[in-house]
């Protein structure tokens, strides 16, 4: 009898030898670790199959700035090769940056409305994607506001001439074709509107309620998938009405008054106005999506912290009892019609541009705006080391590049 234990255990022990084994083999880091298993997303390296969504949340944060969460910003790709921004808020840049896409294909950009934490970053993206190598007019739409001053259009020409001077120094010396930025403004009372039909795509826009007249929410559709991204509001009828059916609904919600005071400093009447009249707690959020009904609500514009994020959700739980995420900055959100499975990434902290993805035409010289005589009389050329290197790269590359200062 004792034999036999014996024997079963040694067998067992065998056995448990060989799983473990096997295992090793399958997990061996010269293998890696296979896609399906992974736990995390790496940007750059996966492949949206040719009915997938993917929703990456670039700022989930709020207009007071921490390293955590940028502003509002969310990345959504699409298995035919679309991207499309909404909301580029402040802060956001570097973690678009940081998902190592061609920005070639970054060319779409939705704005709900315009405070400074919704598109804050546009400049940063725009001018600076000048140097990430996009060759690509960058498109933004936006909505009207209650008078033409109040809209998008107004706006984005005035960003125009606020950076004549970064404009000025970038046309002459660069292919600045990515610097050409095209807006088309829409109505920000149309309801259900197209704003946007290309490639099997339509973004459609609902009025949104927050701050003043002049805020929208959009809801992208595509391949029989449904995003609905709310930028700022208060719970409403449009929201609630158009969102239905939505696969993913994402949708403010905010500290409820008594954290916005203690936390935030809020006095009490600036917590319960600003928490609940421009904003939306997280009861007001389970409400909307209770009615709403995605396969997945998505929370964010708060900042969720070990502390905070209970009593968001527990706020929440009141009033919905469906699937949620309460979105960190690196969320990512893979979509299917069977599945919907949500990560964190890992991010590359040592990002660098992409390659061109069109060949790189001459800098428009008559674009190049002259120094004037006195700055020009205080240059110091240093010609016996510069033009070595003009040599050397003239000779490599078949060109004839001169120097502006001899
Ligand atoms: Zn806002
Ligand atoms: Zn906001």
């Amino acid at each position: 009898m004792k034999l036999k234990i014996g024997l079963v255990f040694l067998a067992g022990f065998a056995a448990c030898a060989a799983l473990l084994v096997l295992l090793a083999a399958t997990w061996s880091p010269t293998k890696g670790v296979p896609e399906s298993e992974q736990d995390v997303y790496y940007p750059g390296t996966e492949e949206l199959a040719p009915d997938e969504m993917r929703v990456v949340a670039l700022g989930t944060g709020m207009p007071t700035a921490r390293p955590k969460q940028a502003a509002a910003c969310w990345l959504v790709e699409l298995g035919n090769g679309d991207k499309f921004f909404f909301d580029l808020g402040a802060g956001c840049h570097e973690r678009i940056a940081a998902q190592k896409i061609p920005y070639d294909f970054l060319d779409k950009v939705f704005i709900g409305h315009l405070h400074v934490d919704h598109y804050g970053d546009l400049a940063s993206f725009w001018l600076g994607g000048t140097t990430m190598n996009r060759l690509t007019p960058l498109r933004v739409w936006g909505p009207s506001g209650h008078a033409p001053e109040y809209g998008t259009k107004y706006a984005l020409d005035r960003l125009q001439e606020a950076y004549i001077w970064d404009i000025g120094t970038r046309a002459g010396f660069i292919d600045f074709r990515g610097g050409q930025l095209e807006v088309t403004e829409f109505p920000y009372d149309g309801v259900n509107q197209v704003i946007f039909e290309e490639n099997g795509v339509v973004v459609r826009s609902i009025p949104a309620v927050h701050g003043i007249d002049g805020a929208v929410s959009f809801i992208l559709e595509w391949n029989g998938l449904k995003f609905v991204y709310g930028s700022d509001t208060i719970p409403n009828k449009w929201f609630v009405e158009y969102a239905k059916g939505a696969d993913v609904a994402v949708h403010e919600v905010f500290l409820p008054p008594p954290l916005l005071m203690s936390k935030q400093g809020f006095a009490p009447g600036e917590a319960l106005m600003v928490g609940t009249q421009a904003h939306t707690s997280p009861q007001q959020f389970g409400k909307v999506m209770s009615m709403v009904k995605p396969r997945i609500a998505v929370g964010y514009h708060f900042f969720n912290d070990f502390d905070t994020e209970p009593v968001v959700r527990e706020g929440v739980r009141e009033t919905y009892d469906g699937p949620i995420a309460l979105a960190m900055d690196y969320m990512v959100f893979n979509v299917t019609k069977d599945d919907i499975r949500v990560r964190m990434s890992a991010i590359d902290e040592e990002v660098w541009p992409s390659p061109a993805q069109k060949k790189k035409n001459a800098p428009d010289s008559s674009k190049m705006i002259p120094f004037s005589d006195f700055v020009r009389s205080g240059v110091m050329p240093m010609t016996e080391i510069v033009q070595p290197m003009f040599d050397e790269i003239n000779e490599k590359y078949g060109t004839d590049i001169k120097p502006l200062f001899k």
